[in-house]
């Protein structure tokens, strides 16, 4: 019998069981493990969450669809569901402020995308700026290598993101005119997280991420074997 840690990200509890009377051998715990376990000519691959962590879904939020006051005029926009509010019983909600993790103020100018989107700042071929004229799109990639880098460390299948900010934006974001016109875009973060797979949710999509969450966990198997 040998064992070998695997590439799997989430966060698996190993049980390993006889092939003969299917009774626990050993078990370990900690970090994503893999064991190979070997009966005569025949390998088996067993991967066994024993306790079920780590297998629901997290869900990286808005800090402001939460009720903290982090918006760029002081303001929240809570939006509790029941179903949000059963998540973060259940450990499942982060919390987070890409702009102020990035060191913004509160309260600050706002901010728009210059005639273009979340994706092309990522990509350095548009700007953010204030409504002042300053450019802050520096400040914004960091928010969005931020919420990114949050949602990576805490394993985020998917994020709630609040509508229309340059930062959190998904469904929509505003021209960069200040004159309140909005088109259909995504701000930086919404469209770096999306790029590296997470699911981006706004707070008027909320049915469907929790049609999300239940789907996800329904194609997840508790027990994994493989015969090599
Ligand atoms: S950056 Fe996102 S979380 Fe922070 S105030 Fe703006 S919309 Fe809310």
């Amino acid at each position: 019998m040998s064992e070998r840690k695997t590439d799997n990200t989430r966060n698996l509890t190993l049980a390993i069981f006889s092939l003969k009377d299917n009774t626990l051998i050993q078990a370990v715990g900690g970090g994503p493990w893999c064991c190979i376990v070997r009966m005569g000519c025949t390998t088996l691959e067993v991967m066994y969450d024993i306790a079920g962590r780590g297998m629901k879904n997290k869900l990286l939020v808005s800090a402001c669809l939460m009720g903290f006051s982090v918006r760029y005029n002081g303001s929240e926009k809570a939006n509790l569901t029941t179903q949000l509010a059963r998540w973060q019983r259940e450990g499942r909600v982060v919390i987070h402020c890409p702009e102020l993790a990035a060191g913004l103020p509160t309260p600050r100018l706002p901010a728009e995308i210059v005639s273009a989107d979340g994706a092309d700042v990522m990509g350095h071929r548009a700007r953010i700026i204030e409504n002042d004229g300053r450019d802050v799109t520096a400040h914004y990639q960091l928010a969005a290598w931020l919420a990114l880098q949050t949602a990576m460390e805490q394993h985020c299948g998917a994020a709630l993101l609040t509508d229309g900010s340059p930062t959190c934006g998904s469904q929509f974001i505003y021209d960069g005119s200040f004159s309140g016109i909005r088109k259909a875009g995504m701000g930086v973060a919404a469209a770096l997280l999306r790029e590296h797979g997470i699911a981006i949710f706004s707070e008027r999509q909320i049915p469907a991420l929790i049609a999300w969450m239940e789907k996800t966990e329904e194609e997840y198997d508790p027990v994994s074997t493989r015969i090599r």
